[in-house]
C-alpha cells in the first residue's frame, strides 16, 4: 500500500495565511498543515480554531502550531510572515523590514532539512521571493512568489465583466512587478482565441479602448481600494496561493504567473518577476516567453529595473 502524505508548513498565521489555511481545510488541500508565527500563541489559537471544524470537513487532517523543525519532512513551506503594507504605504516601502523578518524564517527552515518547495506570499512579493532564494541557497525553480497570480485574476474578473464573459474564458496576463509597474500586454489577452484588440477594433472602437485602460488601472489599484475599505486584502490571495499548491503537489504543468527567476527573458537574468510559468511538483518547470510587442518588452524591462534597484538596495 502507498501512502502519499502531503504536508505543507505556513510561516505566518496573519489574514493573509490564515485565509490560505482556512481554504486548505475546506479544500482537503493536504495530510498535515503546520502552523508557524512569532505569535505562538496566535498560531496555537489559530490551529485550535481550524481543529473544531474537522468534523465537517471532507477529510480528515492533521493541523498543529509547530516549530521549524517541523519542515524537515514538509513539500511545500508557505511564507506570509511579515508587516502588512499601510494606508498609502507603497510595497517597496515595506522592503527593509520584512528582509529582517525572512532572515529569521528562511535560515532556520533550511537548517532543518527542507527539501521542498518555497512559495513566497509576503510583499514586495518579487523582492522578498528574490531574498528567499538568496538566503536559502535553493534551485530557483523551488523558490517562487505569488507574482501577478492574483493580479491576473483580477484582470480576469474585471475583462470578464466587461465583456460579459466568465473570467475562466479570459486568457491574459499581468506581468513585472506585483505593484506599480505591472501592467497588461494586451496584445496577449484573449477571449477565447480572439484578441480583445481586434474585438476593440471591430466593434467598440476608441470608447472599447479606453475602457482597456480603465481596466488595467482597475486591476492596479484594486488592492488599494481594498485596504483602504477594510485594512488589508487576503481572501484573493489565499486562493491564489491554494491554486499554486494545487499545481505542484498534482504535478499539473498548469500556467501560472507566478514571480519566479528570470533567465534570460528580453534579456533579463537574475530578476524576479511575475511572467507566465508551467507549474508542477518540480516548482517552476519553465518560463512562457510571450511575443511581447517591443512597447511592452520596454514596459517589462522597465518593472525589472525597478525591481533591481531596491534589490541592489539590500544587504543580505
Ligand atoms: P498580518 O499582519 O495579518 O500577519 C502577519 C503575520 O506574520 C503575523 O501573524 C505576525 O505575527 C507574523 N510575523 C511577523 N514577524 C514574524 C517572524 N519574524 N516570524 C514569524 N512570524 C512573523 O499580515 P497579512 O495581512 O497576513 O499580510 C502578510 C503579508 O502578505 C504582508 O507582507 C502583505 O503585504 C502580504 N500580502 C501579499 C499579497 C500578494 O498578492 N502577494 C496580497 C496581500 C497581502
Amino acid at each position: 500500500m502507498i501512502i502519499d502524505k502531503k504536508k505543507i508548513v505556513l510561516v505566518g498565521t496573519g489574514m493573509v495565511g490564515m485565509s490560505f489555511a482556512y481554504a486548505a481545510l475546506n479544500e482537503s488541500l493536504c495530510n498535515e498543515l503546520v502552523l508557524i508565527d512569532i505569535d505562538k500563541k496566535r498560531a496555537m489559537g489559530e490551529a485550535m480554531d481550524l481543529n473544531h471544524g474537522l468534523a465537517f470537513a471532507g477529510s480528515n487532517m492533521k493541523i498543529y502550531q509547530g516549530e521549524y523543525a517541523d519542515c524537515n519532512d514538509a513539500d511545500i513551506c508557505v511564507l506570509c510572515a511579515g508587516v502588512n503594507q499601510q494606508v498609502g504605504e507603497t510595497r517597496l516601502a515595506l522592503l527593509n523590514r520584512n528582509v529582517d523578518v525572512f532572515r529569521s524564517i528562511v535560515e532556520p527552515i533550511v537548517k532543518s532539512g527542507f527539501k521542498g518547495i518555497f512559495i513566497i506570499a509576503t510583499n514586495p512579493v518579487d523582492i522578498m521571493t528574490r531574498v528567499c532564494y538568496e538566503l536559502s541557497g535553493f534551485d530557483a525553480r523551488h523558490v517562487l512568489g505569488t507574482g501577478t497570480t492574483l493580479d491576473t485574476a483580477r484582470l480576469k474578473y474585471i475583462v470578464g465583466d466587461y465583456f460579459s464573459v466568465d473570467p475562466r474564458n479570459v486568457h491574459g496576463y499581468v506581468i513585472g512587478e506585483h505593484g506599480d509597474s505591472e501592467f497588461v500586454p494586451w496584445s496577449q489577452t484573449m477571449i477565447a482565441t480572439k484578441s480583445v484588440l481586434s474585438i476593440c477594433e471591430q466593434s467598440g472602437g476608441e470608447a472599447c479602448f479606453k475602457e482597456l485602460e480603465r481596466i488595467a488601472d482597475d486591476v492596479l489599484h484594486s488592492a488599494a481600494k481594498i485596504i483602504e475599505a477594510k485594512k488589508a486584502t487576503y481572501y484573493g490571495i489565499g486562493m491564489a496561493i491554494i491554486r499554486i499548491v494545487k499545481a505542484i503537489l498534482n504535478n499539473e504543468n498548469s500556467i501560472l504567473t507566478v514571480s519566479s527567476r528570470m533567465d534570460n527573458q528580453y534579456g533579463e537574468t537574475g530578476v524576479f518577476a511575475g511572467m507566465p510559468c508551467v507549474i508542477n511538483g518540480n516548482g517552476v518547470e519553465r518560463i512562457i516567453d510571450l511575443d511581447l510587442t517591443s512597447e511592452e518588452v520596454a514596459k517589462f524591462k522597465h518593472s525589472c529595473s525597478i525591481l533591481n534597484e531596491y534589490f541592489d538596495g539590500i544587504k543580505i
